[in-house]
């Protein structure tokens, strides 16, 4: 019975360790994300300063075009204007040349304005994509550093697995299944050591001819209050 209890505190201490690895590992996972969302956000901004670039581009071809129609109509007006006969109708041509030549003069203001933003845009796109060459090179770096991590965490992970299979064979399996109930019930923890009349696992007093029983050794004891199973340990470790 000794000996069954010892390989169960062994079960439960390699149990333990496995939850302790894979916590670090799921916090390197977490960490690993982080990065990747960090080069992410930046990738994302890159893409919409291109997307804006790409729109005033658009809008600057638009303008373009508009000038070099209004520019046209200007021509054939005055064109047309030696060929007036009457003084009105040379008067109303006069004033659509004014309007079309105001309208040029606009068209070359949003053009100006439209020239500044793409020249802005360029230099911010130029500078949040060196910036996310940086930014990627260095997470790529770090990347691997936290995946070498993660997979020295998973074979040692995987190295105390196949210890706890091999403690666990020596255990009769019904044994090994109330074990394992109890610790899922019991927050990681079947065993609890029972220590001066007391369980340490929930910090209840233990009936005393239970505990005086544990000494015997003639069978697998559980706390009446947490149900975990006792083991008797004198002194503190
Ligand atoms: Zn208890």
């Amino acid at each position: 019975m000794k000996k069954k209890l010892d390989m169960l505190e062994e079960l439960q201490e390699i149990d333990q360790q496995i939850d302790v690895l894979k916590a670090s590992q799921s916090g390197l996972q977490a960490e690993l994300s982080g990065i990747n969302q960090g080069v992410d956000v930046v990738r994302d901004e890159v893409t919409q300063l291109e997307t804006s670039l790409v729109e005033r581009e658009a809008e600057k071809s638009e303008l373009e075009v508009t000038h070099a129609a209004e520019l046209e109509n200007i021509t054939r007006s005055e064109t047309n204007m030696k060929e007036i006969k009457t003084n009105k109708e040379f008067q109303a041509v006069g004033r659509e040349i004014t309007a079309a030549r105001k309208q040029v003069t606009d068209i070359e203001e949003l053009l100006l304005q439209k020239i500044g933003q793409i020249e802005a845009l360029s230099a911010e796109l130029a500078a949040k994509k060196g910036q996310l060459d940086e930014l990627a090179e260095n997470s790529a770096k770090r990347t691997e550093a936290k995946q070498s991590e993660i997979n020295k965490i998973q074979s040692d992970i995987n190295a105390d697995t196949a210890r706890r299979e091999g403690v666990a064979k020596a255990i009769p399996a019904s044994l090994v299944k109330r074990f394992t109930i109890l610790r899922e019930q019991r927050r990681g923890q079947a065993l609890a050591i029972a220590r001066d009349g007391y369980c340490m696992g929930c910090n209840m007093h233990l009936p005393p001819q239970l505990y005086n029983n544990l000494y015997k050794y003639e069978e697998l004891l559980a706390c009446p209050h947490c149900q975990r199973i006792l083991i008797l340990k004198l002194q503190q470790q």
